[in-house]
């Protein structure tokens, strides 16, 4: 691409484009770590208004790109498959603005999630979508992966709380899709935006949703014997009409892990773990978890321990969002798998997984959001062992198949990218798969934005590189 750089350079400035192997090396990979390629240049707009001309060059050079926020993704989206050049918005980092009558922000695609709420927290607002690596990942990712949280049970997932986007598309154009108000006619465009995974151009800046803070929290930490027991609560309290606003499991490996590494005194002998926060008008809340305590008893409860303050609340949800972290003490690789079952089918899921760790020889543990049946089975492993990756990789697609077999989907927030297109095939038949490829096309005729992602077809084979370590032994 001779002279590419030097273009893009031309619109961004000299330290907004990499083409040095040695940095180029940090873009070989996101969260998802089975497979690796580095691409030719990354490509770093400061400003929404550098997006549209950096997609021009590329649409004139015949370049396909591949957008990227801070690489926190889970099912390798922003790996560069025949796409050289990677569009990476993480300096697009302007909250633009606030409309607090409203409940609205406008924000561009390089934002952290967690700013968000950091930003109106005075005004008794937060932005209700929670991934669990909030601290650290993209508007613009979680639009493109419709990300979820814990939190998603009672407030929806990324969808629900994003009113308008500007989308550049590959060549260049700039639509705004959606807009401040809540209700719009014609198609939800917007919705087809959010959730594309990066397929249809490069969002820029996104409209937002702010929800009220509720007035009062109740955060329980419930322990149990076995995940059986656990499981069976869970759907003993949705059962029981209340919607918690959040309903987590953490089984005993993860346990484990997380209290090696925080030391906030959870259980280690325990089967599992259940973190049930209900929130809403403060006078409703103390019978509500009065019910919850009354169904985790029904179901063999061994301890209660209801959060007394604010800081033993904020201690709960560090153990349960910083057990990712935390798990990379247990070996030197993991792969996070997603899928879905219905809740009432979380029992048989957590069987199947616990069979394919036997059959696999390998140890898998399970944090998860159990209210919505978004199941995150760790798979740990050591990556140079290539008979290990195999195993990995082998118990990953039984569980997924496992998933489907009892009505649910091969992921609940962490998106199809490359590692899932072959299990995107459980799901839809060829026709269906064909419909969706050419709304894709409406965007993306040349599939330019993002290609051999999300969708099945003759998938390039991407050349891994040398196995490296996600964290120390
Ligand atoms: C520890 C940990 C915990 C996590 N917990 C959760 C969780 O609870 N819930 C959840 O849903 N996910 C979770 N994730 C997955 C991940 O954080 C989300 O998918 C997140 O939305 C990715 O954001 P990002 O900015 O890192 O995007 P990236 O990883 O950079 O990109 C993800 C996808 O979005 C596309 N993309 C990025 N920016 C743009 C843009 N501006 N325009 C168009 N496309 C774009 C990329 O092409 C890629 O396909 C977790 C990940 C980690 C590592």
């Amino acid at each position: 691409m001779p002279g590419l750089a030097a273009r893009l350079r031309a619109i961004v400035g000299d330290d907004g484009v990499i083409d040095h192997p040695d940095t180029l090396a940090v873009y070989e990979c996101d969260g998802y770590t089975l497979e690796r390629a580095v691409p030719e240049v990354v490509v770093l707009p400061r400003t929404p208004a550098e997006v549209p001309p950096v997609l021009r060059v590329l649409w004139d050079a015949g370049v396909a790109f591949v957008p990227r926020g801070a690489g926190t993704g889970l099912s390798g989206g922003t790996l560069p498959v025949a796409a050289p050049v990677m569009v990476c918005t993480s300096r697009l980092n302007r909250i633009e603005h606030v409309d607090l009558p409203n409940r609205r922000v406008v924000a561009q695609a390089g934002v952290v999630n967690q700013w968000i709420s950091n930003a109106v927290r005075a005004a008794g607002l937060f932005y209700a979508p929670d991934p669990s690596s909030q601290p650290a990942c993209t508007i613009g990712g979680n639009v493109a992966e419709n990300s979820g949280g814990p939190h998603t049970l009672k407030y929806g997932v990324t969808t629900n709380h994003v009113l308008g986007v500007e989308l550049v598309l590959p060549d260049g154009e700039v639509v705004q899709l959606g807009g401040p108000v809540e209700e719009r006619p014609g198609l939800d465009l917007v919705g087809l935006v959010v959730g594309c995974e990066g397929t249809f151009g490069v969002v820029t800046r996104a409209t937002l949703r702010l929800v009220r803070a509720p007035e009062g929290y109740r955060t329980l930490l419930a322990v149990f014997e076995s995940v059986a027991a656990a499981s069976e609560a869970v759907s003993g309290i949705i059962a029981s009409g209340i919607l918690p606003a959040a309903l987590e499991m953490m089984d005993s490996l993860i346990l484990g892990a997380v209290e090696a590494a925080y030391r906030i005194g959870l259980p280690t002998d325990a089967g599992a773990v259940l973190l049930v926060e209900l929130d809403g008008q403060a006078a409703g809340l103390d019978p509500q978890m009065a019910e919850v305590e009354a169904v985790c008893r029904r179901h063999g409860v061994r301890e209660l321990r209801l959060a007394r303050d604010e800081a033993e609340r904020a201690a709960l949800w560090k153990g349960r969002k910083r057990a990712f972290g935390a798990v990379g003490r247990l070996a030197p690789n993991y792969c996070t798998q997603d899928g879905v079952v219905p809740r009432t089918k979380v029992p048989d899921i957590l069987r199947v997984i616990a069979a394919a760790a036997e059959r696999h020889r390998l140890r898998i543990g399970n944090v998860f959001h159990a209210g919505d049946g978004n199941i995150h089975p760790i798979i740990l492993y050591d990556e140079r062992d290539p008979d290990q990756v195999e195993r990995v990789l082998a118990a990953g697609r039984e569980i997924l198949e496992a998933c489907v077999a009892l009505g649910g989907s091969v992921t609940g927030e962490h998106g199809i990218g490359v590692e899932k297109i072959r299990e995107l095939g459980l799901l839809f038949g060829p026709d269906d798969l064909r419909a969706m490829m050419r709304l894709r096309a409406a965007f993306d005729p040349e599939q330019r934005a993002n290609p051999h992602k999300v969708f099945p077809d003759a998938r390039v084979c991407v050349e891994t590189r040398a196995p490296r370590r996600q964290a120390p032994m």
